[in-house]
Formats: C-alpha cells, structure tokens, sequence
C-alpha cells in the first residue's frame, strides 16, 4: 500500500496551482507511516490525486511535490530525467556566455525541492537540504556523474536550514577527485573567477549575480567606486574592466579579500587601481561619511538580512540603513546598485525602502534599472518564492 496524506477540506488550492509545498497545518491525516524522505502521495479531503512528494515529519513543510503526474515513478530514473532536463536547459546560456560555471539545478524551480546544484569548472557542487534530497542521495550521485563523466561530485550541505529537515550539516567529497581549490571558472565570456569551493560560502560563488556584474561595468568608466560586500570582489573586477579609475572592496571576510586581490590579478587588470578593507561595511560607510569621503558608483549587496518573517522588519531597518548611508556617500549624478537577496523582500518592498532610504539622505533618486538573479536561476511560475534576488540602479542627485 502506498502512503499518502490527506488534506484538510479547502488546502488542496496551492497544490492544484502546482505549489510544491504541503504545510503542516494542511494535513488532515497522514496513511501509512512513512519514514523522513519516503515517497508519498498527496490527496485532497475527498481522495482526489494531487501530487506525489516527499515526507519530512520534522519540518513545518511537511511534504513537498517531487511530480504533479500521476503516472510518474520516483525512483532513480526520474532523478536522471530531471537533471537531464535542467542541464539541456542551460546549454544556450552556457554556449552565449561563455560559461564554466553555472546553476545546474535551482531546486523547486527546477523541480527537484530542496536540491541546488552548481557546477564550477570539473566540479559539481551540491547542496542537500530535504529529507527527499537525503533519501535519494545516491541517486542524484549516480545521475549526476552520468550527466558529468569527467567531473567531480562534492556536497556542501553544511547549511543550518538542514535543521528544520532534522538534518545534520555535512559536507565533503561524493564522487572523484577534488581538484587543487580555488578552481577557476569563466563567465561573461573571458571573465576569470576563482572559486574555493570548500571554504567559499554557499556552495563557493555567487553566480545569481553574473549579469547584474556586467551591467555594473558598464557605469565605471573613468568612475571612483566602492564595492560593499565584496566577497571575492568580483563587482570590482568587473569595476576595473569597465574602467574605473579606483575601486574600494570591502567585506569583512579576510579570505574572501585574498582571493579578491587574486581575481584581479587573474584578470590582469591594474591592482594599483584596486583596495581590499576588511571592515564591517556598516561601520565604514559612517566613517567614510564623517570624513567628507565621495564616490561614483556604489555596489550594496549584503547577505541576506531576513531568513524567517519574524526578522523581516529588522531586515528592512538594515537595508534602509545602508542604503541611506550609501546615497549620502554619492557624488551628484552618481550611481547605486543596490540589492537584495532575502526572498521574503518583495520588489516592491525593497523599492519602497530605497525611496526612503533616498528621502532621508535628501537626495532625488531615479530608478534607471531593475535586477534580478542571473536565468540559470530560473523561477518555477507555480513558485514565486524563487525570485530571491532583486536589485535597483539608481542615480542620486
Ligand atoms: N557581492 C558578492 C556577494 C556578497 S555576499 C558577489 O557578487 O560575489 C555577502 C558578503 O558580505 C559576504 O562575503 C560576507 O562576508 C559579507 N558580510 C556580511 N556582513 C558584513 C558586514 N557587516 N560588513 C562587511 N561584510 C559583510
């Protein structure tokens, strides 16, 4: 007998809208005892067939859609099919671009919830963070060095949400040979980056922003520019392609300012040109303000401020924050590419605390450009939740 949940009466409207989620507070009853990461199947309060997922007893998502057919088995197969079809979709981009690094898999918005992929030269990197994604483990493995026979498979499941799954943090190699870290990947066509992808975060790099770097380059010639939150500085390399007469990179990462030096390097670009400060970018932009400091283009892109909605007003008072700081620090007429990655920041709320953040800097701000995450981070239609990364160009006067 297969398992399955049942759904209270009137909670099956999400998941005939294909939202891949079923909360706890959906579920009537559940048939079948099933196991953390078993397949079940999905049922509304009068028995009608909804989706088949996967069970996480310990999560407030208790079950999310693994297929919305019917007819479709989850097994081994079904793994190879969808990551089979995620990378044929990136081929265009990858062959346009130029790309050696790229989002292989974005989790529910590619169908496979809870399993983001990325792949960085000759080394796949993924991120486990589901029951289902745990359970079928050795599947992903398998499909994965099928689809990538000369690469190798390293998992960078060393995130705390692993928690609500009832998931330890892991972390290491699944499949092959890890290459000498950093490795270097391509983007943009002839952009060089490296990327750690055992000490780096996330999974090592921040792909989301490859178009939004090349849109930054293009506001930099002859352009002072600060670049806050720099990570591995690769805003400001794009900065110094485009011309820029000086670029500030600041993170409070020390690692992540070594490599930065190093990509520029790479890149063969002026380092003279270039500064690396450690500094808590909150901290700095006030003394950069006391002390009469002015820019050009400022890049603002911050960890994401809000993970839960309890902490979503601190988040927006942390936004406005640098975002008022970074418009006091603008020279008339200069640019900000500001950003946000929280997913439960709306385009609509960001924009909102930027225009105050403006107001109370008492500068006139206009919007030139609106930013999104890069298209092999594609948005499942069914799950607007996938649009995480939103960003604004916006000149001060
Ligand atoms: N812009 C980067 C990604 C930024 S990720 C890119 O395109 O690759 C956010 C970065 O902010 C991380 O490198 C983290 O080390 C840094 N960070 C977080 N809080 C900070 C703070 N208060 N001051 C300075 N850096 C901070």
């Amino acid at each position: 007998m297969t398992t399955s949940i049942t759904l209270i009466a009137g909670r099956e409207k999400s998941l005939l809208r294909r939202h891949p989620w079923v909360f706890s507070r959906a579920v009537d009853k559940v048939q079948g005892q099933p196991n953390a990461g078993d397949t079940v199947d999905i049922l509304s309060h009068n028995g009608q067939w909804l989706g088949r997922g996967f069970y996480s007893p310990q999560s407030q998502i208790r079950a999310r859609v693994w297929t919305f057919d019917q007819n479709e088995v989850v097994d081994e197969a079904f793994f190879l099919r969808r990551l089979e079809r995620a990378k044929a979709s990136r081929q265009p981009l990858i062959a346009e671009q130029g790309l050696t690094g790229y989002r292989l898999c974005a989790a529910e918005s590619d169908g496979l919830p809870g399993i983001t992929i990325d792949v960085y030269a000759k080394v796949v990197v993924c991120q486990l963070l589901s029951t289902g994604a745990e359970r079928w483990r050795s599947a992903i493995v398998t499909a994965l060095t099928t689809l990538y026979p000369d690469s190798c498979i390293y998992e960078r499941s060393d995130v705390a949400v692993r928690k609500k799954e009832g998931l330890k943090e892991r972390k290491g190699l699944l499949a092959g040979t890890l290459p000498e870290q950093p490795v270097v990947i391509e983007e943009n066509n002839g952009v060089r980056i490296l990327v750690d992808v055992e000490q780096g975060h996330k999974t090592g790099f921040y792909l989301d922003q490859r178009d939004n770097r090349r849109i930054a380059g293009r506001y930099c010639q002859d352009k002072r520019v600060l670049n806050c939150f720099s990570y591995t500085g690769t805003f400001g390399v794009y900065a110094l392609k485009g011309g820029a007469s000086e670029v500030v990179n600041v993170d409070m990462s020390e690692s992540a300012l070594a490599l930065a030096r190093q990509n520029v390097e790479l890149n063969q670009l002026d380092l003279s040109r270039a500064r690396f400060e450690q500094a808590d970018v909150f901290k700095l932009l006030r003394q950069y303000r006391d002390q009469g400091q002015r820019f050009d283009v400022i890049v603002l892109d911050p960890p994401k401020f809000a993970e839960s909605k309890a902490q979503l007003n601190g988040a927006c008072r942390g936004y406005k924050d640098i975002n008022m700081l970074a418009f006091q620090l603008l020279n008339a007429g200069g640019v900000m590419l500001t950003f946000s990655c929280s997913g439960l920041m709306t385009q609509d709320l960001f924009q909102k605390i930027v225009a105050d953040a403006a107001l109370d800097a008492g500068r006139d701000a206009q919007i030139l450009e609106r930013l999104n995450q890069a298209a092999d981070h594609p948005i499942g239609t069914a799950y607007p939740e996938g649009h995480y990364l939103k960003g604004l160009v916006v000149r001060a006067w």
